[in-house]
């Protein structure tokens, strides 16, 4: 009876280590690539749509397989954030756009950089000093920083996120509310959490042209950020009838393939050169 508890026993092991034990080499390859570098910033030029001058830029990260793959954050992201290694990824993005584009920002006093941060950052005081020992010597000014935090995912402690908030935009980073009008916050959020910009989301700029209701939504938006003081930017933008539309309705900030999608730092670079000569 021994021998069988005993067999039993193995068996048991075996089947605990074979079960996690994909799952952990999944994780190992993952720190790996953290560590090798291989998640990098893509930059996508938010513009102006009137001058069609370059405001700045959105960082939106790519994993660069060593086989020179490029692997979306709809790949990648989900699973960065369930097992906390966003935190590292955010830093390393940060410091990476710091060197990148910190002499482009430097002579484009005017330029800003959103970086999207998520809900688990805004339950710690440490993304602040991230931000601060990140580009307090850098090239680019806390002036010249947006932080992005999407309305997709709640924010769980929001009088902590608040302080947070105020504790950046006391610095001067300004702080953007990300796919507005998809997610749990709606009005609520922008009244309890004090944004500056708000991103209206590429689901009501599709529809813009063809869709009464979409224009309506887009046209309150305006009128609320007016009202509110707040900055707004149309994101996805495809055609030039949406840029048209948005210019009707008053929205002067846009991003989207129409202009350009998001791209390595030396053509970010060259892209923003190209725009000032034009
Ligand atoms: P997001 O912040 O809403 O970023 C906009 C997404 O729309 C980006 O997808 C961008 O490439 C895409 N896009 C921009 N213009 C157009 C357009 O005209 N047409 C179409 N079809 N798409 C357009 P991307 O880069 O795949 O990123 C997906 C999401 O992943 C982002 O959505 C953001 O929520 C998240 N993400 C990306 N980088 C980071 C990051 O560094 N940290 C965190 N926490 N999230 C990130
Ligand atoms: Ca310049
Ligand atoms: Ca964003
Ligand atoms: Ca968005």
């Amino acid at each position: 009876a021994a021998a069988s508890v005993g067999m039993a026993i193995v068996f048991v092991a075996i089947g605990v280590w074979l079960s996690w034990r994909p799952e952990n080499e999944a994780n190992d390859e993952f720190v790996a690539a953290i560590r090798n570098g291989e998640f990098i910033p893509y930059y996508q030029p938010v513009m102006d749509i009137e001058s069609k001058r370059v405001r700045g830029c959105e960082v939106l990260m790519r994993w660069r397989r060593p086989n020179g793959m490029i692997v979306s954050p709809g790949q990648f992201m989900a699973y960065a954030e369930n097992n906390g290694h966003i935190f590292d990824m955010t830093r390393h993005m940060m410091r990476v756009a710091s060197e990148e584009i910190g002499p482009l920002y430097g002579e484009n006093p005017d330029f800003k950089l959103s970086i999207n941060l998520f809900a688990g950052h805004f339950l710690d005081r440490e993304i602040v000093s991230d931000i601060k020992a990140i580009f307090e010597r850098s090239e680019i000014s806390y002036q010249q920083i947006v932080v992005e935090v999407t309305e997709r995912h709640p924010l769980e402690d929001m009088d902590l996120a608040r302080k947070i908030m105020a504790e950046l935009q006391a610095m001067g980073v300004r702080v953007a509310l990300d796919d507005v009008g998809t997610g749990h916050g709606g009005m609520a959020y922008l009244q309890k959490l004090g944004v500056d910009i708000i991103k209206i989301d590429k689901m009501f700029i599709d529809s813009i042209s063809s869709d009464d209701s979409s224009t309506t939504i887009v046209d309150s938006m305006v009128e609320l950020a007016d009202n509110l003081g707040m900055g707004i930017i149309a994101e996805g933008v495809e055609e030039e009838e949406q840029i048209e539309r948005l210019l009707e309705l008053g929205v002067t900030a846009a991003q989207g393939y129409y202009f350009a999608a998001p791209m390595a730092a030396n053509d970010f670079i060259e892209y923003a050169a190209t725009m000032e000569e034009e």
